[in-house]
């Protein structure tokens, strides 16, 4: 049974897993650097260990980290997301010191985690991938060989890739050749990885995941897709469960597809399959992701699950009280992933103290984050700052939802993604259901935004009077 949880993780996705304990009556151990210690997931926790002065290598130890799990009475540890969520080390030196990984095991993470072997065993399943080379390609002349083989447009990618990173869209050999070594030097710095490989680029595509949740009795259920098409630089910005853009016969089959995958990754615990939908109505394996996802959040509001609470009762043995029949989903969730950086000035971070911060409510929303009013944030982790879920019976009623609460939040002291969300909430194509992967890109006019229309909003005005009163 597990009694005492370590969160190998920090920020809004610590404090999640934290709640799902709390509501478990399992005791939550946080772990933090320095530069965190003024953290909420740190004051939110039973117990708090600082794990060293530097800011990153805490979080990035494997084995000091399941050290500290033993010495404090842990049965379990959650990886969260990012971090070591995806390092099988982890998962390895938790099994073992006796320690249960609250994710799949080792050998599943190694597997999923390498694209090319990813890919393989799909083909093996018959899950269709997307068009790309035999595994990894070894030198820039068989890239390019394969390449012609495969037909321009090629995505040359990471094998070993997360994040978004290390992925180039190459429409020539002159192209291919001038992105291979960069490609390279990316991927050598961001995952410790020199592999790379190839895939046939699709042209407009929707990125369609499918969460789905294994268990050691050899269930495998999904909870439906999630549409998280609205990406700047492969890196997902807003996501909408379930899809506007899919007919009923599609989330069926995208749905079996990924029971499929995770039956021949002999899946368990929750994870997600990726697929591309082109534009002519086709799946594609794209990757599957071993952990919880940042999004997640969308699936529990439309299905009723809280999947962290899955997570755990699936690493204690528990088997799936349900089958694929009793998933039911009803309305619509849409998330964003409200980052501190300054869209207007090329996404750059805004780092620093939030010196005034005013959460909306109200019915359909729900709040994931680790920020408060004077907290700072630091500069050595990843700027989302927050994450902004509405929920709504009809698309048109989480449109309408989305703009209220965005235009209800404040947070000032840094610049976040917020004005840029709301340009796309009224943008025709996004009302319409229509958009692609390259809808950003397609749309650079949605940057003109008047940040004199953010800085006179209602909700600052509010978090200024509201300051003003208590003496802030
Ligand atoms: P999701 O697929 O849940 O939307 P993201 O792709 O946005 O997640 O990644 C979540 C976090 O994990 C980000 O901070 C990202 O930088 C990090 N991340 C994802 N994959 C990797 C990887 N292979 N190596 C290192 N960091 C990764
Ligand atoms: P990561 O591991 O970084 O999440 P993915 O393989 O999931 O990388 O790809 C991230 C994004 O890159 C996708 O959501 C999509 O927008 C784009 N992408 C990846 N592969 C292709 C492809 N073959 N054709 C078109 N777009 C792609
Ligand atoms: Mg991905």
């Amino acid at each position: 049974m597990i009694r005492k949880v370590l969160i190998a993780n920090r920020g809004e996705i610590a404090v999640r897993i934290i709640r799902a304990c709390a509501e478990m009556e399992i005791r939550s151990v946080a772990i933090y650097s320095e530069a965190d210690r003024f953290a909420l997931h740190v004051k939110k926790a039973d117990e708090a260990y600082c794990i060293g002065s530097e800011e990153l290598d805490g979080y990035l130890n494997p084995h000091r980290i399941v050290n500290l799990a033993v010495e404090t009475g842990c049965d379990a540890v959650h990886p969260g997301y990012g971090f070591l969520s995806e390092n099988p080390e982890l998962a390895a030196a938790c099994a073992a010191r006796g320690i249960v990984f609250i994710g799949p095991d080792a050998d599943t993470i190694r597997r999923m985690g390498d694209k090319t072997v990813a890919r393989k065993m799909m083909q093996r399943a018959d899950v269709p991938v997307t068009p790309g080379s035999e595994g990894n390609v070894e030198s820039l002349d068989v890239a390019l060989k394969e390449a012609e083989r495969i037909g321009y447009p090629v995505m040359l990618k990471a094998t070993s890739g997360g994040g978004g990173r290390g992925i180039r869209r190459c429409d020539s050999p002159e192209d291919l050749r001038r992105n291979y070594e960069r490609v390279i030097s990316e991927t050598t710095k961001a995952f410790g990885s020199a592999e790379v490989f190839l895939e046939k680029c699709i042209e407009r595509p929707r990125h369609i995941e499918v969460q789905v949740l294994g268990d050691h009795h050899g269930n495998i259920v999904h909870l439906y897709e999630r549409d998280c098409s609205i990406q700047r630089r492969n890196q997902k910005l807003i996501e909408i469960a379930p899809s506007p853009q899919l007919t009923p016969e599609q989330r069926e089959q995208v749905g079996q597809l990924a029971v499929r995958a995770a039956r021949a990754a002999n899946y368990r615990n929750a994870g997600t399959v990726e697929f591309l939908l082109s534009d002519q109505g086709e799946f594609y394996f794209m990757e599957m992701n071993t952990r919880i996802q940042v999004e997640h959040t969308i699936t529990e509001e439309i299905s009723g699950f809280d999947i962290v609470q899955k997570q755990i009762r699936i690493a204690n043995g528990e088997p799936l009280p349900f089958t694929q029949e009793d998933v039911k989903i009803s309305g619509y969730a849409m998330q964003f992933r409200v980052n501190a950086e300054d869209p207007k000035n090329g996404f750059l971070p805004s780092y620093g103290r939030i010196t005034r911060y005013y959460a909306p409510g109200g019915p359909g929303v729900r709040i994931d984050t680790a920020i408060y009013t004077g907290y700072e944030i630091p500069p050595y982790y990843d700027s989302l700052c927050a994450k902004v879920i509405v929920r709504g019976r009809t698309w048109a009623e989480l449109l309408a939802r989305g703009r209220r609460v965005l235009g209800d939040m404040a947070i000032s002291g840094v610049r976040t993604t917020i004005p840029f969300y709301r340009e796309i909430l009224d943008h025709p194509d996004f009302i319409a259901g229509r958009f692609d992967t390259g809808f950003l890109q397609d749309h650079p006019e949605l940057l003109n935004y008047s940040l004199k229309r953010s800085h006179d909003d209602a909700a600052l005005a509010v978090a200024a009077a509201i300051a003003a009163h208590v003496g802030l």
